[in-house]
């Protein structure tokens, strides 16, 4: 039989191919033509099948779909450590807040390239981003030629950002607009919280998602604090208001879900809401810890997420699935309370639901061709039992040695293809000073 044509063949020690089966396969090989993969199998089985322009030999590496944060605020990379060591809402109001009045478009797409430079040498192909300007984000998610879902957030009107309602309305419709038609990036509506919105404006921003058919997220639930807070504001919890207001839909995406009641878990479970996981933001901010076993038990799908760089401090979604392995099992005391598959699950087959691309997250012929490959020819990575294991357990972002998304290759050994790494390290370096200043005046 003639062999027929890709574009691209990509072959590795292990694919670790998060299909159906969660088949691992030795010797392993993809053929990937346009944005697509055409076939996954052995390296005999693919090269007897298939001709490509080019052949990448990844050699002792593990391939894996590019991992999907589920949530992050990338342009706050350059907020990284500028503020540690404190509480949820002293954080937010005394030093968040106060900088971020300050951005400009510029500054945000200058954080954005940073973190998109980040997270791609690091293996995250996809995010579900939430911040101000978010067209300069999608500007550099698009330049480095990774995939998002933007959301431009809004707060309790006015803010800094938007003089009335319809203001935010009118900006997230023409978000929406400017990337209808862009393969690789989708827009969200995205109220920062509870407490920094009202009921009556979250149900209007519902409404606006549902006419646009956009997903909806909004951080709930973060901490005991921020439900005291609700609570004195409004008479409810955070995820009570959500519920009362009818905003617990299919279409509804919770960032946390720290405090939380078996209740409320039912309620987000029956509405067909999803969560995205966020441990070490968490703990940094001592915000506590999820109960994610109880939502995962419930059937809730549950993505992974980093957070902003500001509360991380970095967007590695290895460090991010190690933690998130770890603190199930310690806080339950119980070591078979997270596996190392179901957090692989988190951060590849459910972070694709929970962004909504359907078509990524898993290696299979016909999904979109978002790969990575860890070089496990490493000191920290030998010997090798189980390629799982490692990935969960003892990899890091500063392994990963391929990063591939829609076909396209965006980092390779070392090398950015998409970005010019020396000006983005050059001009964050500059905006130090500028977030010291905008802390001096507030
Ligand atoms: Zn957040």
């Amino acid at each position: 039989m003639q062999p027929n044509k890709c574009d691209l063949i990509i072959k590795s020690s292990y694919i670790l191919t998060q299909n159906d089966e969660r088949e691992l396969i030795e010797n392993g090989a993809i053929a990937v033509s346009g944005s697509v993969i055409s076939s996954v199998g052995t390296q005999t089985d693919i090269e007897s099948a298939w001709i490509a322009d080019e052949t990448i030999d990844c050699g002792k590496s593990v391939i894996l779909p590019g991992l999907i944060n589920a949530h992050t605020h990338v342009p706050m990379t350059l907020m990284r450590g500028v503020a540690d060591d404190l509480p949820l809402l002293e954080w937010l109001h005394n030093y968040m807040f106060p900088i971020e009045s300050g951005l400009t478009k510029d500054l945000v797409e200058l954080g954005a390239r940073l973190g998109c430079a980040e997270m791609v040498a690091s293996g995250t192909t996809a995010i579900f981003d939430g911040y101000m300007y978010e067209d300069a984000v999608g500007k550099a998610v698009d330049e480095t030629g990774m995939k998002a879902v933007l959301g431009e957030g809004f707060f309790k009107f006015p803010s800094p950002f938007f003089k009335t309602a319809q203001d935010a309305w009118d900006v997230i419709e023409a978000l929406h607009d400017q990337f209808a038609d862009h393969e690789r990036i989708r827009t969200a509506v995205t109220p920062h919280a509870v407490f920094t919105t009202d009921p009556d404006q979250l149900a209007e921003s519902m409404e606006l998602a549902e006419r646009l058919d956009l997903l909806w997220q909004i951080h709930a639930a973060e901490s005991v604090p921020e439900t005291k807070l609700t609570l004195e504001t409004f008479g409810k919890r955070p995820i009570q208001i959500l519920k009362e207001y009818e905003l617990l839909r299919e279409r509804t995406r919770l960032h946390h879900c720290v405090d939380v009641t078996d209740e409320e878990i039912g309620w987000i479970k029956d509405a067909g809401a999803m969560i995205a996981h966020n441990p070490q933001s968490n703990l940094k901010l001592g915000s506590g810890i999820c109960p994610l076993t109880k939502f995962l038990e419930a059937g809730v799908t549950a993505g992974l997420g980093t957070d902003g760089a500001a509360s991380n401090n970095n967007l590695d979604m290895f460090d991010e699935m190690r933690t998130a392995a770890l603190l199930q099992k310690g806080f339950l005391q119980d070591p078979e309370a997270m596996p190392a598959q179901t957090v692989l699950d988190m951060a590849t087959v459910s972070g694709a639901d929970f962004l909504g691309f359907h078509d990524t997250g898993k290696l299979e012929t016909g999904m979109k061709a978002d790969i990575i490959a860890i070089n496990m020819d490493k000191m920290h990575l030998k010997p090798v039992y189980n390629p799982l294991s490692h990935v969960i357990y003892s990899a890091g972002g500063q392994d990963v040695r391929l990063t591939v998304c829609d076909g396209k290759v965006l980092y390779r050994d070392g090398k950015f293809l998409t970005v010019d790494v020396e000006t983005i390290s050059r001009e964050a370096e500059k905006a130090v000073e500028w977030a010291l200043q905008r802390l001096e005046n507030r």
